[in-house]
């Protein structure tokens, strides 16, 4: 777990191995815009798989579908986004530094301590421009949620899937909002990307599928294998609800700067369906074999960011040893993530970088590879120094093909040396 004071060390171990780093930095960068390493890709990918293989490959009840981050901008009017998708603006009146009013510790006044001016409310959306012909250009948005997506397919997807309600969409996409005060590493930028859910109810099963949900996504952190003293629910008062929601539970985590939201699970009411059916003229309400009547269905939407989940990720799993594990060496880090989460599988290393032993180890790396398995080869450098390297990673296996691996009674075996206890045992190459 990252400590308030380690901040800096972990945006330097995130660098230099790989996982965040700063985006646009040959140009002098571009505020609180960061890119994915070849180790944060692999992260990122696999932490959208495991959400979709919860939400939607184990089940029978949810499917996926995936929409593209420019729609019609009737939507957005629909959804209520180009009016009320605002956050409440206010500027210093001595610095003229903006700040979000609701994020204050004191509304009327800056963190500086200074008075501030009345709110003013700041739409978030990003504007572009559909068109070649300047004059003809029509406006257009980057989606500032991925969900709307979902809601304007309701009816292919009841159509092509078979499914009856109660029944669940998903998506996972980038998402846009120009905020006002992003920050904290990739906890808030611009452009993130969003794992969301509907699961449309009926109105009378709205609660009974909310608080389901609220567990069922609670879960789904601790089975990632963060620790549940930092997670915790927390509910909306009803003044603070979005334009949309009848009520919403956040699932949040204690970052090193304190407690933030991963996830919110919103009872949407039907609010969506009904405008879009106001707006679009087509008709969202469903007829029920039960009582002879049509309604448009209740949504109830856990909606997760795959960037904050990742740092909560990182944050909780990342150990610093300034003297080492054992006290009385160099300094060492290690990412003791869950397997299957970590950037590789494993790590198959020869000892020295010489035949046979690189050759041992390539068919190693194939069989690995052939299973399915990321698989990281290194041959140059002190072992001691690759093992750590792996480590810092989070590559929870390391193979180590020795001079034993050739000759005598441990011929065709090789090392196998675990990250979190750093215990090495010798097992035979077919049972890797
Ligand atoms: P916040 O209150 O922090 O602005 P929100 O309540 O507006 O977030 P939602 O609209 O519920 O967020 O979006 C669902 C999820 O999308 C959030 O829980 C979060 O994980 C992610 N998310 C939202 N905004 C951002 C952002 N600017 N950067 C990174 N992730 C974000």
């Amino acid at each position: 777990m990252v400590e308030q004071n380690q901040m800096d060390s972990f945006v330097a171990w995130a660098k230099r191995r790989g996982v965040i780093w700063p985006s646009s930095e040959i140009y002098g960068g571009l505020s609180n815009s960061y890119d994915y390493g070849p180790v944060g890709v692999e992260m990122k990918n696999r932490l959208k798989a495991a959400w979709w293989n919860t939400m939607v490959r184990q089940r029978d009840d949810i499917v996926g579908i995936d929409s593209p981050i420019i729609l019609n901008p009737k939507v957005w009017e629909a959804s209520g986004h180009t009016e009320n998708f605002t956050d409440p603006l206010v500027e210093d009146t001595v610095t003229h530094k903006r700040y979000r009013q609701d994020q204050l510790e004191d509304p009327s006044k800056s963190p500086d301590g200074n008075p501030v001016s009345e709110p003013k409310n700041f739409n978030l959306m990003f504007k572009t421009f559909i068109g070649p012909v300047e004059e003809d250009q029509a406006v257009a948005f980057l989606r500032g949620e991925t969900c709307q997506g979902i809601f304007i397919n309701f009816k292919n997807i009841l159509d092509t899937s078979r499914q009856k309600i109660p029944f669940g969409v998903a998506q996972i996409g980038k998402s846009f909002r120009n905020e006002i005060t992003p920050g904290n590493l990739t906890f808030r930028t611009r452009e993130f990307e969003q794992m969301e859910m509907e699961f449309i109810v009926r109105e009378e099963d709205a609660d009974k599928w909310f608080d389901y949900w609220v567990e069922q996504r609670l879960q789904w952190y601790v089975d990632l294998g963060i620790e549940k003293k930092n997670l915790r629910l927390v509910k909306h008062p009803k003044k603070a609800l979005a334009h949309y929601s009848k009520a919403t539970t956040d699932i949040e985590y204690q970052f090193p700067w304190g407690w933030g939201e991963l996830e919110g699970i919103a009872n949407r009411g039907n609010y969506d369906l009904t405008q879009h059916q106001k707006f679009s003229g087509k008709e969202m309400a469903v007829f029920d074999e039960e009582t002879k009547e049509k309604y448009i269905p209740w949504v109830i939407e856990p909606a997760g960011g795959v960037d904050r989940s990742l740092l909560a990720l990182l944050v909780d799993a990342w150990k610093n040893f300034e003297k080492g594990r054992k006290g009385e060496g160099e300094e060492e880090t290690v990412l003791a993530v869950k397997s299957g989460l970590a950037a590789y599988d494993a790590a198959v290393l020869p000892l020295i970088k010489k035949e046979p032993l690189q050759k041992m180890a390539n068919t190693l790396v194939k069989k690995l590879r052939a299973e399915g398995k990321n698989v990281f080869y290194d041959e140059s450098g002190s072992i001691g120094r690759r093992y750590r390297r792996q480590d810092e990673i989070g590559t929870p296996i390391c193979y180590t093909v020795d001079f034993e691996s050739l000759d005598g009674k441990t011929k065709g075996t090789v090392t196998a040396r675990d990250r979190d206890t750093m215990k090495q045992i010798r097992i035979k190459l077919g049972e890797v």
